[in-house]
């Protein structure tokens, strides 16, 4: 395979945390990466790591919060690569950690759908068409068992509630594209990574960045007789 056949990934929020993880990871199996980053300056910071790593790496400037940087890095990456084979939809804030419903914020919830759902619903859009034109594509869905109505319904607490709201709609967002992607080699899966050590998730996570991306991985280079339209962590379904 010449570099430009090698299939091509755009991760956002890839500068750090998970996200640049799961651009390494991605990496090291022979995939390129558009290293996605609102910031250029700490996605040159990101892409320059990779590319000392030995990883085939680009920077693709996207605030998912704005349709005119999606729709500018797509161009940009089709044009170079003809090509978009997975999406990691990662990109994500956590703003309400301390309240909880009854503290609900509005202010935070609108800003905080915006990106998480909006962010990631603007992302699909924008690649979908460049996957059902060569009936190939992956989208990975960055979830949370937060997100979970069984979870939330079922004792799970109820801190950061804007937080939770936004992935309950992002797993929304993977089962209503799920039906609508039946009928290509096109799979959309929402992942929960656990409580993991990055900046959101604070030192005293219990898990690596590296046990976290795991399932985001598998679901991204899923084969054919993969899932379509599921939630998972450990690469075991969740209930919704
Ligand atoms: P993180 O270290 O805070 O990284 C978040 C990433 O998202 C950063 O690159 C950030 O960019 C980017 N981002 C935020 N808003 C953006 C926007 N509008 N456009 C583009 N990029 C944006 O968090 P993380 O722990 O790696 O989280 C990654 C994903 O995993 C999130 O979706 C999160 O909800 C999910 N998750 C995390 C945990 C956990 O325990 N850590 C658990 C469950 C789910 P800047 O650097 O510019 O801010």
């Amino acid at each position: 395979m010449t570099a430009a056949q090698n299939p091509v990934a755009l991760v956002t929020g890839a500068n750090k945390g998970i996200g640049l993880e799961v651009a390494r990871k991605l990496g090291e199996i022979g995939i390129h990466v558009a290293v996605g980053s609102r910031d250029r300056a700490r996605g040159i910071h990101a892409v320059e790591q990779l590319k000392r790593e030995g990883h085939s790496v680009e920077l693709a400037v996207v605030d998912v919060n704005s349709q005119e940087s999606i729709d500018a890095a797509i161009a940009a990456l089709i044009k170079q690569r003809g090509r978009i084979d997975i999406l990691v939809n990662n990109a994500g804030i956590l703003l309400d950690w301390d309240d909880d419903a009854s503290t609900l914020n509005l202010e935070k919830l609108r800003q905080t759908m915006e990106t998480n759902f909006y962010g990631a619903l603007r992302m699909v859009r924008a690649v979908l068409p460049h996957m059902q034109a060569r009936g190939y594509g992956r989208i990975v869905n960055v979830s949370s068992t937060m997100g979970s109505l069984s979870y939330n319904s079922g004792g799970g607490g109820s801190s950061a509630p804007t937080y939770r709201l936004s992935k309950t709609a992002l797993n929304g967002l993977t089962a209503i594209y799920s039906q609508v992607l039946r009928n290509g080699d096109i799979k959309i899966n929402s992942a929960s990574p656990g409580w993991v050590r990055t900046d959101m998730g604070g030192k005293n996570a219990t898990r690596s960045v590296d046990e976290g991306t795991d399932t985001i991985i598998w679901l991204a280079t899923l084969p054919k007789s993969g899932p379509n339209g599921g939630f998972f962590k450990d690469r075991k379904p969740q209930d919704w």
